[in-house]
């Protein structure tokens, strides 16, 4: 169900204990080669097809695309909410679905630079709310859920997400190939190993001048649709858990 196609009073009867996807993305620099709504467009995508399986069990509210995305600051057309105001805005997202009686929000992230700011929002919320025992406050990001798509086409050669990389390309080579440059123009940026395992602050411009992190070149459509498949399937997988869940128990 999207929020945005129900009147109030449809909203109103609906079962409390339904799971809330809440869409978060981002619009900001992708290479060379992609558009700079890549994460959002992807993100949709991720969502339209896990509605088709989810139906009316979830509730889903529209994308929001405005995401933090200051480390990308330095590439123009990057539309950004610095830290604290993304965790605000999540915070009363959070907040206005709690205040309509809401339990069950699970925040759907499709932007690596969400992930931070998303995890302390759902944190800062649930402190907010102590005395609560029935709220499951979840955020996720769609390429951390579990899903192993090279092991599905082995001729898929990345293993975590890059930026504008194999993944990313081939997905919007999938759905929206006339946006996506001429590959032959586009070199492989190593990932690099910045001071692994510490957490290392960083700005775009620290690990690529084009401004893509891996290899966009080995990138297919085919591979764009094993990737949405897995992830897709990932995601259904974490949403009935969240429909499953007790209501009170830690463990889901
Ligand atoms: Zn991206």
């Amino acid at each position: 169900m999207q929020l945005a196609d129900m009147k109030w009073p449809d909203v109103a009867a609906l079962d409390k204990n339904t799971p809330v996807i809440i869409p978060v993305a981002a619009l900001e620099q992708h290479g060379l080669h992609m558009p700079v709504f890549t994460d959002s467009l992807l993100t949709n995508e991720l969502i339209r097809r896990i509605e088709l399986e989810a139906g009316s069990r979830v509730l889903i509210t529209p994308l929001m695309w405005f995401g933090n995305s200051h480390h990308h600051m330095e590439f123009p057309g990057t539309l950004s909410a610095e830290p604290r105001l993304y965790i605000d805005l999540l915070n009363n997202l959070l907040e206005n679905l709690i205040a309509h009686g809401f339990k069950r929000l699970i925040i759907f992230n499709g932007h690596g630079g969400n992930d931070t700011p998303g995890k302390q929002s759902v944190f800062e919320t649930r402190q907010k709310h102590r005395d609560r025992r029935d709220l499951l406050l979840l955020f996720v990001t769609y390429w951390n859920l579990g899903a192993e798509p090279w092991t599905i086409d082995t001729t898929i050669n990345q293993q975590v997400m890059g930026h504008a990389c194999e993944w990313e390309t081939s997905m919007v080579l999938r759905i929206r190939p006339e946006l996506v440059g001429d590959l032959s123009k586009v070199r492989d940026v190593p990932f690099g190993n910045p001071f692994e395992p510490a957490s290392r602050g960083w700005i775009m411009t620290d690990r690529s001048e084009p401004g893509h992190v891996g290899d966009p070149r080995t990138a297919s459509p085919e591979k764009g649709e094993t990737l949405f498949a897995s992830f897709t399937a990932a995601a259904l997988g974490l949403i009935n858990r969240a429909c499953a869940w007790n209501g009170q128990s830690w463990d889901g």
